[in-house]
Parts: C-alpha cells; structure tokens; sequence
C-alpha cells in the first residue's frame, strides 16, 4: 500500500480542528440570561466550583452553580457592559488574594485591592480563598491565652490562642467595640491582626481604622472590608479573603487573630446570591448549605502543633441577634460550631452595665486551660458570686429585712459587677486584671463605697506599680501567686486600704 504524504497530512489537520472544537466548548462559553449580579452560562464544560471567569471588559465572575447544561456564575464588578451572547473565558484559577507582610496596615477589598488610597499592595504570592481546614492530626489544644484586656473576658470566658468564640448581642450592643478593644490589646503581642468587615457602612469601617491607627493597632492589622453598598457575592466572599490572609501567617508559624463582623450579614449575602441564582429556598429563606458556609470557614481556625510550625488563627465571628433571640436559626448554627459564646445584652448595656456580657448565658469552652495560674486563682468563683449576687438582688427587691449573709452576698456582688465595667478603648494588663481581682477576692474593697470601687482599684494598681513592683514581676514571670506572695499583697493592700479610707473619709 503506497502512502500520499498529502493524505495524510490532510487527515491531521482533520483531526487537529476537532480538537479545537473540544477545547472551544470546554473552556470558552457564551452568555445566556444576565441579570441581578447572576448570570447563566452555555458551554463551559469542564467550569469547576469557584472558579473565576472573566467576561468582556475585565469584569470577573465566580462558578457557583453545576448544572447540566448550563453554568451559573455571579458577577464580582459592574454587569453594565456585559450582554447576552457575550463571550466568557475560564481561568482554571479559584479566586485568590495577595497575602503576606505587605498587607499590614491596609486597607483591601475582598479582592484584595486596597481601597485605602496609599497605592499598590506589595506582594511576593497569591493563596486561593477556599482551603481545606487543617487536620485533626496537625493541631494541638489551645494552651495560650489571648488577653482581650477586657476583665469581664479574661477573667470569666477566657479565650485561647487558636480557640473560636462568638460575640453575640443585639444591634448596638457592643460587639464590635470588644472586636476593636481586643484587637488594640495585642500591641506588643506578637499577633497579627485582621479585621474583616461584612456589609456595614464605610463611614463606621472608616472610624474602626481610625481608631486603630490611633490605638497603632494598624502596624499589625489589616482590614478588610465589603461594605454594605458592594455586590452580594463580593459580601459573600470577605470571610474567606481575610481567611486566606490569615493562613499565610499562620504557616510562617505566627499567631493571628481574626475579625468577622458580622457573620449574620454574611448569611444574608450568601441568601441573595443563592435566590438570584434560583437554588432552593429552605428554613427563613436560607439555601439547604447554610450550615457549611460557616462551618468550613471556622474550621479554619486552629492551633497548629510544632511540626507544623505551631502556629494559630484565633476567630471571632459576630452575629447579631433580633431581640435577644439566640435559639433563632443563624445564631444557633453559629453557636454550635464555635467553642464558645459571649453573649451582649441589650437591658445589661442600657442599664450601663457595659460592657453588657450576660456571664450567665456566656461561656468559654477551651479558654480557661489558657488561663495563666494566677488568674484562675484570683478569678474561679467570679462566675458564681454574680450568679448569687443577680438571683439575690431579684429577691432583695421587695424590701424585706434581709440577714447578714444575704447582705454581704449582695454587698460583695455589687463590687464585682462594679469592677466588671469597663470603658471602651481602655485595656487592663494581665497583671492589673490579677491584682484587682486579688483585692476583690479576699474583701479589700468592703469598706470602699460602690461607686469609688473602680477608682480604689486604678489608685491601688499604680502604689503597687510605683511602691512594690516587684510584685507585678512576679505575677508576670511566675505567672501564679504562691503563699509568701499572698502574704506580701495581703499585706501591701490591708496599709493601703486604710490609707485610701483616711483620704476618702466617706470610704
Ligand atoms: P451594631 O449592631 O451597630 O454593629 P455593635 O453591637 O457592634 O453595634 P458598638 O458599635 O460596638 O455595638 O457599640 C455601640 C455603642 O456603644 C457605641 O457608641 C460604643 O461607643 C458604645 N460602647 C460600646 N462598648 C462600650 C463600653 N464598654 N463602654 C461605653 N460605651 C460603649
Ligand atoms: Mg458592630
């Protein structure tokens, strides 16, 4: 059998433009509806999950839907210039953001594009924003303590480097000012910060970065920020940015601390998205999914064992209550997944008992093995003694003669709830946190009337801190008070409360 090369090579071409068809349909689709921020997609046959897609006019979209003969993906910039029968292009990239050093102290997008006005992000890489959380086999428990500087925290619902704990409340109630204290808190820490705001006002992001920059919390924080004005799927995916930011440093084996206020918002992006998109509605209009857009992302928050760098990602999520309801259906998935609840409420805070933590229906599920010794010496019964002291002064109410033992209860939880407020932007070293809560414990503050309490415990911190720092030394190296310390602060603080009496005769 005699071969013509032209055959043959008439045959190879034959063949090679069938392979192009293949790859046109795979990779390249065209634009069927468009609407909404949503559009639906012909062709596209090898589309994955997440992936970007770019239209006409540089405006990326994201693969949400898989269906079978089209693909549903939402748009991440303007639709005005796309049009039916447009041209979409597959990446083969899910959506990633910069990450690293260059990001502190800005401000991005969830695309990470800054939006702080101080020029370009330097970066040396990208990281996707969807990742598989780490292991059980790579984590260790959370040993650590978190200060919040905020006493209330640290001394009842104690939080660990690595730990999940939601800040639940009421609008106004406070949540974001415990987010902002903490993050300010840890100056000098060695944390790294990243507060991820979801569908609020620019102008309240604008006077949180202010209040950072001031506080110089930027130097170690980025934000970042889908206000209430962007798309829906650009609120849908800041979460999961900060996310991604955030492991980047937690693989240097660095500890980071992450903000996402608020996650309630977050769900309701992720509802819009999920109607636009025609996907069925469930429980409140939710998507069946709802529990797993949470889920995956809080899982991402660990501590890391050494061989893995030791690193952590501390979280804390924010949902806002309506009306005080936590058992409604975000609060309680929320609750679930997270290691624990601090729960605002709305009568605490307008009775100025701020910050407006409920120690009753709040709790720490992991923080309290963070505990440095001392604190835990000083704080266990705190919870118990506001328990009585709240149930005591129901009753009290009614003006009957009470005994001696009720009355000192009483007495006693007033000086501790008294000593429990604290102003916004105003943190408490660990070791003030220590000897306030020392004096409080074995009945210092007695004699000191109310409302002179917080005053009594600033003037007696700072004799302590001028006149004996050896003390604080010690509760900062030991970490623990042994006997002969108790003495010593004992001692220190019997003189002075009988100095601070004489001075202030009414007590
Ligand atoms: P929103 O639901 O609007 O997000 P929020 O629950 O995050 O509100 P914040 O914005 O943190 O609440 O606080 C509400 C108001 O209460 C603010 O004006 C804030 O300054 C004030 N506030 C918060 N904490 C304290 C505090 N410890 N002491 C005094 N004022 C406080
Ligand atoms: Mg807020």
């Amino acid at each position: 059998m005699d071969l013509r090369p032209d055959e043959i090579s008439a045959l190879i071409k034959e063949q090679i433009k069938h392979f192009a068809d293949q790859l046109e349909s795979k990779d390249i689709g065209t634009v069927m509806t468009v609407g909404d921020g949503v559009t639906l997609i012909h062709g596209l046959d090898d589309a994955m999950l997440g992936e970007l897609l770019l239209f006409p006019g540089q405006v990326y979209g994201m693969v949400m839907n898989l269906e079978e003969d089209a693909v549903g993906a939402v748009l991440l910039g303007d639709e005005g210039t796309i049009k039916e029968g447009d041209e979409v292009k597959r990446t083969g990239r899910i959506i990633e953001v910069p990450v690293g050093d260059g990001l502190l102290g800005r401000v991005v997008n969830p695309l990470g594009q800054p939006i702080d006005g101080q020029g370009e992000i330097v970066y040396q890489h990208t990281r996707p924003i969807e990742k598989i959380a780490p292991g059980v086999m790579t984590r260790k428990s959370v040993d650590q303590p978190l200060q919040t500087g905020i006493t209330c925290i640290d001394a009842i619902i104690p939080i660990g480097r690595g730990q999940r704990e939601l800040i639940i409340g009421d609008r106004q109630t406070g949540k974001t000012a415990i987010a902002i204290d903490t993050i300010l808190n840890q100056k000098g820490q060695n944390i790294y910060c990243i507060y991820v705001a979801i569908g609020q006002k620019n102008s309240t992001v604008a006077q949180i970065v202010e209040k950072l920059r001031q506080g110089g919390a930027m130097e170690y924080t980025t934000v970042v920020s889908a206000g209430a004005s962007e798309l829906a799927p650009v609120q849908y995916i800041a979460p999961y940015a900060g996310c991604a930011m955030a492991e980047e440093w937690l693989e240097e084996g660095k500890d980071v601390l992450i903000v996402y206020d608020d996650l309630s918002k977050h769900a309701v992006a992720y509802r819009t998205v999920s109607l636009l998109l025609k996907r069925p509605p469930g429980r409140e209009a939710y998507p069946g999914d709802v529990f797993y857009l949470h889920s995956r992302l809080l899982e991402r928050a660990c501590r890391l064992n050494e061989e893995h760098g030791g690193g952590s990602i501390t979280a804390l999520p924010i949902i806002e209550t309506q009306a005080g309801d936590i058992s409604a259906y975000i609060p309680t998935n929320v609750i679930s997944i997270t290691d624990g609840q601090i729960f605002l409420q709305q009568d605490l805070f307008n009775s100025g008992i701020r910050p407006a933590i409920d120690t009753g229906l709040s709790v720490s599920r992991v923080g309290s093995s963070a505990q440095i010794k001392a604190m835990k010496q000083v704080s266990s019964s705190l919870k118990l003694e506001l328990a009585q002291y709240t149930e005591m002064q129901a009753f009290a109410q009614f003006g009957s003669d009470l005994d001696a033992a009720t009355k000192a209860t009483l007495e006693h939880g007033q000086r501790v709830r008294e000593v429990l407020k604290q102003a916004q932007y105003s943190p408490r070293s660990v070791a003030k946190q220590v000897v306030t809560l020392f004096a409080l414990k074995y009945g210092y503050t007695k004699q000191i009337a109310v409302t002179k309490v917080n005053m009594f415990m600033d003037e007696l911190y700072q004799f302590i801190q001028n006149q004996h720092p050896e003390i604080i030394d010690q509760i900062q190296q030991e970490k623990s008070i042994d006997d002969e310390l108790t003495l010593k602060m004992k001692e220190v603080m019997k003189a002075f409360v009988e100095n601070f009496l004489k001075v202030n005769k009414d007590g």
